[in-house]
């Protein structure tokens, strides 16, 4: 058996990063930004009203101003602002020339086109010089995934189009005579297909492009049929069939289908058996059946490698640390991440670890995780934890 970090980094080794795309701005967020884009403009382009008020060159309490004019967004005021005048203006519009600052309107008074000054005057001078937000050739660095944030910096950098890395296409392949779609009517031995919407959902979440392939039944043929349907695929998950069960063949039908494996096992819990290698140009990964521990395989596997093909650091998923709220006994061999509770007062793990528990899984926010011969740890401990 190998550790949960061994098996990352074979999985790292074999995840190869996916070429780069333009995709229109409206369909940015969500993806990672692949090369460094800069400002196409500079932001504000022109020195700009904070405020709605007046222009003046510069203002003193009971000081006296006649309004010469206007400047609105979009529409400057043409001309220049001397001593003893006034531009009515508005946010966002230019600060004609000569002026210094913008009065509020609530600090004057106006009568015709006379403005007097008020005696509690603010201080600011209410102007955004050209370029306070970002000049032009500003840069966003690579890679990043575009939030909605990064996305309104985007458009505000007149920049309409943005390479991002393409989608990892993953095909997923349940397998087991006893498993129906949902929706379906199971017969007697029968049970639905879980994993494979868990995982669905998973992906495309984070970035990739997952597709659901028929259901392989637990023979050769079947499994060669649903092999046969990855097209294009950069990535195909089977999930049962992994262990060393009779009905298990993936692993030896992936390898008569010219499969090299990189690995079987891994000592973690859940999901101790586990797969990968790379077949018919796609990267393969194997795991295991039980519907918890396929989930616990995409966190802790697929997403990293997910990330990693899109251009983001090959890492293992970002830990965090809380405290515990209840004691937990040793820990054994094999790292364990059990289903846990993040509240007010830190971490509880589930009292049930089986691993065919989705409704456990469900319930938790989180996996608290234990390392290789942890001991017996108390309440208050820091522990690490990735969240869910
Ligand atoms: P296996 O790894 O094929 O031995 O499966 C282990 C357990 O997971 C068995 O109880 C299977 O019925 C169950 N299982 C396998 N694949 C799925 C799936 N896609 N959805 C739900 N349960 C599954
Ligand atoms: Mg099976």
């Amino acid at each position: 058996m190998i550790t949960v970090t061994e098996a990352l980094d074979r999985l790292f080794a074999l995840a190869a990063p996916l070429r780069v795309e333009d995709v229109p701005l409206l369909q940015a967020a969500g993806r990672t930004l692949a090369h460094p884009v800069m400002a196409r403009r500079t932001q504000p382009p022109f020195p700009s009203s904070a405020m709605d008020g007046y222009a003046v060159v510069a203002a003193a309490p009971g000081e006296r101003f006649t309004v010469i004019g206007e400047s609105a967004a979009g529409h400057r005021y043409d001309g220049v602002v001397g001593p003893g005048q006034a531009v009515r203006i508005f946010t966002g519009a230019p600060v004609p020339e000569g002026a210094a600052r913008v009065v509020i309107q609530e600090d004057v008074y106006r009568d015709g086109d006379t403005i007097t000054v008020q005696e509690n005057l603010d201080s600011g001078d209410n102007i955004r010089a050209a370029g306070t937000d970002f000049a032009e050739g500003a840069v966003i660095d690579a890679p990043r995934v575009l939030g909605p944030n990064d996305v309104a910096l985007l458009a505000s950098m007149n920049i309409a189009r943005v390479p991002v890395a393409r989608k990892p296409r993953v095909a997923l392949i349940s397998t087991g005579d006893e498993l129906v779609m949902p929706g379906e009517t199971p017969g007697p031995d029968q049970i639905i297909a879980s994993n494979t919407f868990g995982l669905h959902a998973l992906l495309s979440a984070h970035g990739a492009e997952p597709r659901l392939l028929p259901i392989a039944r637990d023979s050769r043929a079947s499994l060669e049929h649903a092999f046969s349907l990855i097209a294009d695929a950069d990535l195909v998950i089977t999930i049962g069939g992994a262990s060393v069960g009779d009905h298990d063949l993936v692993a030896s039908v992936a390898k008569a289908l010219g499969m090299e494996r990189a690995f079987h096992k891994v000592a973690m819990r859940p999901g101790k058996p586990l797969m990968s290698g790379r077949l018919n140009g796609a990267m393969m990964i194997g795991l295991p059946g039980n519907p918890v521990s396929a989930m616990v395989c995409g966190h802790v596997f697929v997403l990293p490698v997910i990330r990693a093909m899109l251009g983001q650091a090959a890492v293992p998923a970002t830990r965090l640390r809380a405290p515990l709220a209840r004691a937990i006994s040793s820990n054994g061999p094999r790292e364990h991440y059990m289903r846990a509770m993040l509240g007010p007062e830190g971490l509880t793990a589930a009292e049930r670890q089986d691993s065919s528990l989705l409704s456990v899984l469900g319930a938790a926010n989180a996996l608290l995780i234990r390392p290789v011969g942890d001991p017996a740890r108390q309440a208050g401990e820091m522990v690490d934890y990735l969240p869910l």
